[in-house]
């Protein structure tokens, strides 16, 4: 049997909170009972909203939980030449094509259109409520593009979907997640996504999708909320050639009136628990009642 490898992939753009602390304690967990492998990895692209303090204080608070990890930790802003030579691969496969189009422009396009496709994710759409992007850009010729890129108009990399899907593999794609079984991917929902952003020269789906090939991650375990990601981390695995892991999505964490712990739920904080006087065994007992494993 394979030694099993799992991972926690904070990033560092904000305070831990009790959420993460069950994600990150059941990977934990997971790679501790079966002799296997803890990897941390500081999913840090978003140059912008990443700052050191919090990076820091990430490993303060997996510290005080009381978990190891190996190092040294990756860092994916220290890795973007794997990104580049995975979309220079897609590329080369013809599969990407730039998008110069902004945010106002694509919603203008969309509210024109009755016919504009819906999205049946919305976790990482983009912000376009739950629409997918019509697919202006995909039809601009060679000359358009060069005198686009000409006038330094910024421009994402998006993947044309109805071309991937039409690639040679071995469809349909599944995944084991450990929750509901085998599932089918469907990409589709995701439309032509954009998997370089016009700010970072990658994406989340991109970079977290090679990361843990490059890793060797063997159990992916996360929250549910990126449960759709996972359908287009499938396609992206087989046009790259990459290993598919297991994955368990697990439950979110909910405040008492029903709605999810987010960042900005500052009291859920495992600093602002960790100075209430909580001790890491509260932490485990929390996660432990608010998640039957
Ligand atoms: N970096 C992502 C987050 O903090 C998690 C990515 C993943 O586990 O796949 O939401």
């Amino acid at each position: 049997m394979r030694q099993i490898i799992t991972r926690f992939a904070p990033s560092p753009t904000g305070h831990l909170h009790l959420g993460h602390a069950m994600a990150a304690i059941k990977a934990f967990d997971r790679a501790r009972e079966q002799g296997g492998r803890f990897l941390l990895r500081m999913e840090d692209i978003d140059v912008g909203r990443t700052r050191a303090e919090f990076e820091a204080a990430i490993f303060a608070d997996l510290e005080w939980l009381g978990l190891s990890w190996e190092t040294p930790v990756r860092r994916q802003s220290e890795h973007m030449s794997d990104y580049k030579k995975a979309l220079t691969k897609l590329d080369e496969m013809g599969l990407l094509y730039p998008c110069f189009c902004t945010r106002k422009e694509i919603i203008a396009e969309i509210e024109q259109s009755q016919t504009a496709p819906h999205l049946t994710n919305t976790d990482k759409d983009g912000g376009l409520g739950g629409h997918l992007y019509p697919g202006t850009c995909r039809h601009l010729d060679t000359s358009e593009v060069e005198d686009k890129k000409d006038e330094n108009i910024p421009y994402a990399l998006r993947l044309n979907m109805e071309k991937a899907l039409e690639m040679p593999l071995v469809w349909p794609l599944v995944w084991k997640d450990e929750n509901k079984g085998e599932i089918v991917a469907r990409p589709e929902i995701f439309g032509d996504v954009v998997l370089a952003r016009k700010d970072i020269p990658t994406s989340y789906h991109l970079a977290v999708t090679l990361d843990d090939h490059l890793q060797g991650v063997t159990l992916v375990s996360r929250g549910e909320d990126l449960f759709s990601s996972t359908h287009l981390h499938r396609l992206l695995q087989a046009l790259l050639g990459l290993d598919t892991p297991d994955y368990d999505h697990h439950q979110l964490l909910k405040n008492e009136d029903g709605t999810r712990l987010s960042k900005r739920e500052r009291s859920m904080t495992l600093k602002s628990l960790r100075r209430s006087g909580h001790q890491p065994s509260d932490i485990r007992k929390l996660v432990d009642i608010h998640h039957m494993y």
